[in-house]
């Protein structure tokens, strides 16, 4: 979609993107100061390739500080972003014919790398009767002698869901039950949740599981730094081993001068976190409210990170102005582009669909505009022939 929006662009359309996934404010000044100050201070070497030291040591501090998790700065890895550490952890561990249960809707890499690694990607449909969550009794049932890994993500890429301790607990129910399976839990959007919610993660609220848990989180979501490319996780020090040696033959220790940003922003100064998570908020609001006021469409209320998973089953089978049907959401989504100037990406690509994601990143001013343009798309929407 992402394409799609720049092709039309190119073509001098106007569009307002709202299918990126990434914060639309500027990294925080001090942690861009410390990269210019690393930059400047000639920390422009090779770093250890499980990471600096410093770093894994405030890695290690907010493992145990925000999240309640018994590590030391051992017990990390520093990978070239979020994405990196779950492919490093899932490369190092699968082989053909293993399974990996990755409930759906999913964030699009999950299912991608676990095909690179050659295992194989077992979806469990999770829909919006269970809050788009996965319940213990459909992990139970997906769970084969095959199953390597369970893949989970709280808040959601693409639904917002956010997992409570209750159900995180639940969940581990099943898991203590099946020693074989290891887990697999992307916290990347930890600190953009709602509603006074507390964030909660499963070795956090099962510490038996924690020796076959990878915790995975980043800067990228929390910092406003997706480009600096640094995420990092906790687990098993086999794991982290593995992870080690596989990172050591590929991309070596991650960006040196990112390294330094990212100490800067774990032990610096944490305001921007909550500030960011009130905006999120407000616009959360905003959305839920205009695109339930869009007619053929439904949105749930999103818990967390930053997107908006709204059914559009009601749009399917429509013809737009310029006489489109609608079959599919990708339809919807492209009419969307074509003939409204929003992107959003279609909840198929998602592994759930019919439904749009809506990614509020942006200004309030430019979601307002996003927002009446999809009801006026909707309004204008006809049987057809
Ligand atoms: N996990 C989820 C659910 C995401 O949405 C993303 C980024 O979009 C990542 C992980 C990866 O983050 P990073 O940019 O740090 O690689």
């Amino acid at each position: 979609m992402m394409d799609r929006v720049a092709a039309r662009r190119a073509s001098g359309a106007t569009v307002i993107s709202l299918s990126a996934g990434e914060p639309d404010s500027d990294t925080p000044e001090h942690v861009r100061d410390a990269g210019v100050a690393a930059i400047r201070a000639g920390h422009t070497r090779y770093t250890q390739v499980a990471g600096m030291q410093a770093l894994r040591e405030a890695v290690a501090a907010k493992f145990r500080n925000e999240n309640g998790l018994a590590v030391e700065w051992q017990d990390t890895i520093v990978c070239s972003g979020g994405k990196h550490v779950i492919f490093n952890a899932l490369a190092a561990t699968l082989n053909e014919g293993d399974e990996v249960i990755v409930p759906a809707p999913y964030w699009v890499s999950c299912p991608e790398i676990v095909a690179l690694s050659g295992a194989r990607v077992v979806t469990v449909p999770c829909g919006v009767g269970t809050g788009f969550k996965l319940t213990p009794e459909a992990l139970a049932a997906a769970i084969t002698p095959r199953t390597r890994w369970l893949i989970l993500n709280s808040p959601s890429n693409p639904t917002g869901a956010v997992y409570t301790r209750d159900e995180l607990l639940a969940l581990a129910e099943v898991l203590l039950a099946n020693p074989h399976v290891l887990v697999l839990s992307d916290d990347i959007y930890e600190h953009l949740i709602f509603d006074g919610a507390s964030f909660h993660t499963l070795a956090q609220v099962e510490p038996r599981l924690a020796p076959r848990t990878l915790t995975m989180n980043g800067v990228s979501k929390a910092y406003a730094m997706t480009g600096w490319r640094i995420g990092f996780g906790t687990g098993p020090r086999w794991l982290l081993d593995a992870m080690e040696k596989l990172q050591g033959q590929q991309t070596s220790g991650a960006s040196s001068v990112s390294q330094h940003a990212a100490v800067a922003a774990l032990t610096g100064p944490q305001d921007f976190i909550a500030r960011s998570r009130g905006v999120f908020e407000g616009r959360r609001d905003l959305m839920v409210r205009m695109l339930n006021e869009a007619r053929g469409l439904s949105c749930a209320v999103p818990g967390g990170a930053f997107y908006a998973f709204a059914s559009c089953e009601g749009l399917i089978g429509k013809v737009t102005a310029a006489g489109t049907r609608l079959e599919t959401d990708e339809d919807v989504a492209i009419a969307l582009l074509n003939e409204g100037g929003v992107g959003v990406v279609h909840g198929s690509a998602f592994g759930l669909g019919p439904y749009i994601r809506i990614a509020y990143a942006l200004d309030d001013a430019s979601l307002l505009k996003a927002c009446r343009t999809i009801q006026a798309f909707c309004g204008s929407l006809t049987e057809g022939a």
